[in-house]
């Protein structure tokens, strides 16, 4: 069985968030049980091409659109062919993957319209022709509906929806830009609300889409978690599966991860201890007795960032550390940055830095996710393999990995609805689990036993596709 997946951004490559991780660990997962696996992505100029040994390739490949071609130079890694790397200077030298923190570029349909285009003619001109196709989010949705409705090519479409709200929406004159023809042009194809929804064409085209948890997947198909796509995704909710991703466990290892103060696994897990006092040293945070809270990741309403912001008040008058780093929408990198050095139990850094994320998942007692909604959320498996406990609201994702612990066996904890009222009752619920030691302990050793690695959910994928190639009987 061959598999091409595609996606607009692949660790350690170009990453802005889960996409990216999933992109690298997936396919890699999937490549173990024996299916070759080759994953594409567009060759951005923030990808360092000489650290990762990405080399030219002689294939060139045209699109030709109706007001322009666009050669794309294809690359690859060094002594590797499971990466194909697509460089266009016009539409990828620049220096955001999606656009400056101010917007996305207005071209965006173009860029991975061409892409999409470029990624078919890439099968045509070398002679790989994948069993299955493998696209990700509204950046390569046009794929399966160019291969379904346009060349008409034999091969299996799966489309993953790593986060609903993002689908590539743009105004109708894409249609005759991308040449994607206007019989696409209504409601049961790519037309939502009068314009183009490169999203829905996915949904609508792809022999299956799956989305990255079970409770993301029935969310979806509500109007309140939906983003107007729940009544498409209702009609076409035979071939929806929810499967929920995985990390990586070597690149996510307390034991060997190199960015840590000190290494650590369930049986040393004191070590810990080490690395919270030297990250509270250096941060300039102070004792070492009271909780350490941490937020890492995107500054967007999905990750409830505003109810943070709300609440920073309780929280620089409790007695109780935090340490936040992220970056995003423009308002809240401004009010983050303006508050950086006022309150001595906060750190604040506005950036994207991993070896920090990886102090900070090492050092912190608990990790806070008020997310209003998580279609799967990486960043809480990260932390309970590092030993962190998890402060979360229950939806999507997060509600399939965390169970609280006022039920038997849980270990984390849970909040209903993304207030702030029931975000601190949650802090200090936390505060007080802290202070019953024992418990504390045995819960931090407790979730670094869980399995959140890839392979119950590669071995879902891989029976999708299988499904998808021989017609297996359905049960993923
Ligand atoms: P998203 O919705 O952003 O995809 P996920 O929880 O799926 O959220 O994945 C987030 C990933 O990005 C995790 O690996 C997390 O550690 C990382 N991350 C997010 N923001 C930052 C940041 N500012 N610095 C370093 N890593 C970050």
């Amino acid at each position: 069985m061959k598999v091409a997946f595609v996606s607009s951004e692949i660790y350690p490559f170009a990453k802005t968030g889960g996409l990216a991780d999933v992109s690298y660990s997936l396919p890699k997962a999937i490549s173990q049980h024996g299916i070759k696996v080759i994953s594409m992505m567009p060759l951005y100029k923030t990808v360092d091409r000489e650290k990762f040994g990405i080399q030219e390739t002689d294939i060139e490949i045209e699109v030709n659109l109706p007001k322009k071609t666009y050669t794309f130079k294809i690359y690859k890694l060094k002594n590797n062919v499971k990466y194909y790397f697509f460089y266009n200077k016009e539409l990828f030298d620049r220096d955001y993957l999606y656009g400056p923190p101010e917007g996305d570029y207005p071209d965006n349909y173009l860029r991975f319209g061409a892409f999409s285009y470029a990624v078919i003619e890439f099968f045509k001109k070398t002679g790989f022709y994948p069993d299955i196709v493998h696209t990700n989010d509204w950046q390569t949705a046009l794929i399966p509906v160019l291969i379904k409705d346009k060349y008409k090519l034999d091969i299996k479409t799966i489309h993953t929806i790593h986060n609903i709200a993002y689908q590539g929406v743009f105004e109708s004159f894409v249609i005759d830009e991308l040449d994607l023809g206007w019989h696409l042009f209504n409601m049961d194809a790519l037309e939502f609300y009068g314009k183009v929804n490169f999203l829905k064409g996915a949904i609508v085209f792809s022999d299956a889409i799956t989305t990255v948890s079970p409770t993301y997947a029935r969310e979806i198909c509500t109007p309140e978690y939906g983003f107007g796509l729940d009544g498409v995704l209702r009609a076409h909710c035979h071939k929806l599966y929810g499967i929920l991703n995985g990390i990586d466990y070597d690149i996510w290892n307390p034991e060997t991860d190199p960015y840590i103060y000190e290494n650590y696994n369930e049986t040393t897990i004191e070590k810990k201890d080490i690395n919270k006092k030297k990250f509270l040293e250096e941060y300039g945070l102070s004792d070492e007795t009271k909780p350490l809270f941490i937020f890492i990741g995107r500054f967007a309403k999905q990750k409830g960032i505003d109810i943070i912001q709300q609440s920073i008040l309780e929280m620089a008058s409790m007695n109780a550390n935090f340490a936040i780093l992220g970056s995003g929408d423009k308002v809240y990198n401004d009010f983050f940055n303006s508050i950086r050095n006022k309150y001595p139990n906060i750190f604040i850094k506005v950036g994207y830095d991993e070896p920090l994320s990886r102090k900070m998942y090492a050092s912190a007692d608990f990790l806070l996710m008020p997310s209003i909604y998580e279609p799967c959320g990486l960043n809480q498996m990260i932390a309970m393999r590092y030993g962190t406990l998890v402060v979360a609201r229950k939806t999507g994702g997060l509600a399939d990995t965390v169970i609280d612990i006022d039920l038997p066996a849980g270990y984390g904890i849970l909040f209903e609805n993304p207030t702030k009222t029931e975000f601190l009752r949650a802090i200090n619920r936390a505060k007080e689990l802290y202070r019953d030691k024992k418990r504390f302990y045995r819960l931090r050793e407790f979730v670094m036993t869980l399995d959140f690695s890839w392979e119950s959910s590669a071995s879902k994928y891989i029976r999708l596709y299988e499904e998808l190639k021989f017609g297996f009987p359905k049960g993923v």
